[in-house]
């Protein structure tokens, strides 16, 4: 479970600090999804990213599988991260010297997962994902839509409790947009895993079972369109 409680993000500028997040509190059950919108600059990367410890909040705190990220030296947050959450972003980050099936692998390293057992888990993702005939391909012999559902079976090889994507889609066209976002959904439901996913994209967040609206650095539980 994901708790998040009274989250502050202040900025310093040159002139008024800058206030991002103002008291952000939710909460995520165990296999949940949920989508969170805002507009572009209203702090959504900025809270996925101190949800999944990249980033120290002003105040607030964030508590996952009961152990809050914040509060762990830099070599406990490197593995807590490795293990328990996996990171897809608007942009694929992967190493273009690399083939997918070795980009994928890339995390167990640092896991101590053994060779076998990692190659196999890698292995199957990439065939849930539709890759499993470009595992030997770098990456700029993909599609945009083949990189990202490359970029998600890495995020999820370590079987994370928790994924987090930032603007998954915003790269792609509609059509790869709506695959990508059923694909990440029927992973979240397969592998039971916590999804929270941040948009601008209505359309995207439709898809998720609850929407939050990030406005003005606070959350609002947004109601359903079909009630
Ligand atoms: P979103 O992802 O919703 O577009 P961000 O979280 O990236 O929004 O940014 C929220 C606001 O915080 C923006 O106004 C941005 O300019 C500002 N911001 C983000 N990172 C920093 C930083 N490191 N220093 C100062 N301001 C920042
Ligand atoms: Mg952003």
């Amino acid at each position: 479970m994901l708790s998040v409680e009274n989250l502050t993000k202040q900025y310093a500028t040159r002139g008024e600090p800058l206030d991002v997040l103002r008291g952000v509190s939710f909460t995520l059950e165990s296999g949940q999804n949920t989508a969170i919108l805002g507009p572009s600059g209203s702090g959504k990367s900025t809270l996925l990213s101190i949800i999944g410890g990249l980033e120290e909040p002003t105040s607030g705190t964030v508590a996952l599988d009961g152990q809050n990220p914040n509060k762990l030296d830099e070599l406990a947050l490197a593995a807590f991260r490795n293990v328990h959450v996996g990171f897809v972003f608007q942009e694929h980050y992967l190493l273009p010297q690399c083939s997918v099936l070795e980009n994928v692998l890339i995390p167990t390293v640092a896991a101590g997962k053994t060779k076998r057992e990692a190659v196999e888990r890698a292995k199957s993702l990439l065939e849930r994902v539709g890759l499993s005939e470009r595992i030997e391909h770098r990456p700029a012999e993909l599609s945009g839509g083949e990189r990202q559902r490359a970029a998600i079976a890495r995020a999820l090889v370590n079987k994370p409790t928790l994924l987090l994507a930032d603007e998954p889609t915003g790269n792609l066209d509609r059509t790869n947009a709506d695959r990508i976002g059923r694909l990440l959904l029927d992973l979240q439901k397969q592998e039971g895993m916590m999804l929270l996913l941040v948009t601008h994209s209505e359309r995207l967040a439709a898809l998720m079972s609850r929407r939050l609206e990030l406005d003005e650095g606070v959350l609002k539980e947004m109601l359903n369109d079909d009630c």
